[in-house]
């Protein structure tokens, strides 16, 4: 019996061994496969054009010249004394070709304040937004390595909101700036696309379609003797996810597992995810919000401390990359999905709220929505659909946690009323909402969508945007009335008499009166 219970231990000492060889052969394999999809679709990408928009509107630089009010709008460089009108109180840089060769250290080296078109030593790699062939496209070339800074063809950082961090690095002595990074397996998990709107300049705005590429399509440029600094700003990976609410929708049976997109009776997903980094495209994004380019550049000058002196004196540079957060998107089911017209999508697009998301505060309804959104977009892929949901960094209306938390303390000292609710923002922010949805369909753009069957969202900011992108919405989902919070009442239905889309009852102005909030006292307790 011993010698049996010996054997069988050996046996399962070997099937052990031999799950772990097959599962480390198994991610191998994947590896490969990866590399190779990569490789094949930079080397398609490299040879043929991207898919040419269909219905690409081209934007006559001569209409772009000039607004109302006399300002310079892109597309060509301006004349001269536009540009002096536009720099009073700007320092002259030192001339580029003074830049050291070798810059050893950023404390001890010479500052280069800005740079101007045309200055000798500035030679941008040419980036043409739109351009269909990847080649004439061209990389994003924003580092200020020194091999980088006179060919940079954007200005700002990489990274979004964590550039900062990144500067900080630098300046503590912690990040040699001659760190290379290395790519090695770092490939997208899955390939998607290439879709026409990647060669729409009016479609894509916000983002580098070939972010997720740029390592490998530009590869030669990361070679001696150019040595430029090329970084992804779009990551690609699959993972699994564990929310604890599933393993009770799996309970009561709202989701049933499948072993491929709910893995097991705990809710366990399985799901392939997209990180995004912001690149914009100046003159687009000044376009979809209907201002001149030249403003949007001067805002973001001025009200970022004069961070980017670039945005006033490189005109001939269009993009930008702003140290704000970015996106990431949840896939579930096959991502070639997400792009077929054949079969429905359920999308939910969700803004960052990290007091309920992450640690359940009932004040508003984010968390439950976005678990309702979850659930829907994994039915839809079980039933052979696509499910997607997508998360912005916006948080607390893209004002911060700051005023979210100030707006808080001012509706619990008041009467925490739904007719009160968005006045109480705008007393303490100046406005409603900062999170301007106008940029935010890119990513469906990006992803190749063209139409969403469910919407699991109630915001009509969010639809109009959508809509306004032409990619129409076929149905729109309400959160239950069964996931909303006692005390986030005052939120929803403040929301839905502003104009949130409901198929239940618009409240009028003294209904709204009457719904009000759970107080301080009883929060203290
Ligand atoms: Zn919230």
């Amino acid at each position: 019996m011993t010698d049996q219970n010996a054997v069988l231990a050996q046996i399962l000492v070997a099937l052990q061994t031999l799950e772990t060889n097959q599962s480390a052969l198994a991610a191998t394999v994947e590896g490969i496969q990866s590399r190779i999809e990569t490789s094949s679709t930079v080397n398609q990408l490299k040879t043929q054009q991207l898919p040419r928009p269909t219905d690409s509107p081209s934007v006559d630089p001569k209409d772009l010249r000039q607004d109302t009010n006399g300002h310079i709008l892109s597309s060509s460089p301006p004349p001269r004394s536009s540009i002096d009108s536009q720099r009073p109180s700007i320092s002259l840089g030192e001339p580029v070709k003074s830049l050291p060769t070798q810059r050893r250290s950023s404390i001890t080296s010479r500052i280069i304040l800005t740079t101007y078109p045309g200055q000798s030593g500035i030679d941008p790699v040419p980036l043409t937004w739109g351009e269909a062939d990847p080649q004439k496209r061209g990389p994003v070339v924003v580092s200020r390595h020194s091999k980088t800074i006179r060919k940079r063809n954007a200005i700002g950082a990489h990274g979004g909101s964590y550039s900062i961090y990144n500067a900080l690095a630098v300046a503590a002595h912690h990040l040699d700036l001659e760190h290379k990074p290395d790519f090695t397996n770092t490939e997208p998990a899955v390939i998607i696309g290439p879709f026409p709107a990647w060669s729409d300049k009016r479609k894509i705005v916000a983002m580098d379609p070939l972010g997720h590429l740029a390592p490998w399509l530009y590869k030669d440029l990361m070679q001696p003797p150019n040595d430029l600094d090329i970084r992804p700003t779009i990551a690609v990976t699959k993972a699994h996810m564990k929310i604890p609410e599933l393993e009770d929708s799996v309970r009561k049976g709202r989701l049933v597992p499948d072993g491929k997109i709910c893995l097991n009776s705990t809710g366990e997903l399985a799901v392939t995810k997209f990180a995004v980094e912001p690149v914009w495209y100046l003159p687009g994004v000044a376009e979809r919000f209907g201002i001149s380019e030249a403003d949007l550049r001067r805002a973001l000058f001025e009200h970022t401390g004069g961070s980017y002196p670039e945005l006033i004196t490189r005109n001939d540079i269009k993009v930008f990359l702003p140290p704000i957060g970015g996106l990431t998107v949840y896939c579930f089911g096959d991502p070639k999905a997400m792009s077929d017209p054949n079969v429905k999508l359920a999308l939910r697009v969700h803004d960052e709220c990290n007091g309920s998301d992450v640690f359940g505060s009932d004040i508003c309804t984010c968390r439950p929505y976005l678990i309702f959104g979850i659930e829907e977009a994994v039915k839809m892929a079980q039933q052979g659909g696509s499910g997607v949901v997508i998360y912005f960094r916006k948080e607390g209306r893209a004002l911060g946690e700051v005023t979210k938390y100030l707006v808080y303390n001012a509706r619990k000292r008041g009467l925490d009323r739904a007719s009160e609710y968005f006045k109480r923002t705008e007393n303490i922010a100046g406005v409603k909402d900062m999170r301007f949805q106008a940029l935010m369909p890119d990513i469906l753009h990006w992803l190749g969508i063209t139409k969403i069957d469910r919407m699991l969202s109630m915001s009509n900011m969010k639809h109009d945007a959508i809509v306004e992108q032409g990619i129409p919405i076929h149905e729109r989902v309400e959160i239950p009335e069964d996931m909303v919070p006692e005390d986030s009442r005052v939120e929803i239905d403040a929301k839905i008499h502003a104009g949130y889309f409901t198929t239940g009852k618009v409240m009028t102005v003294e209904e709204l009166n009457a719904v009000k909030g759970r107080a301080w006292e009883d929060i203290e307790h």
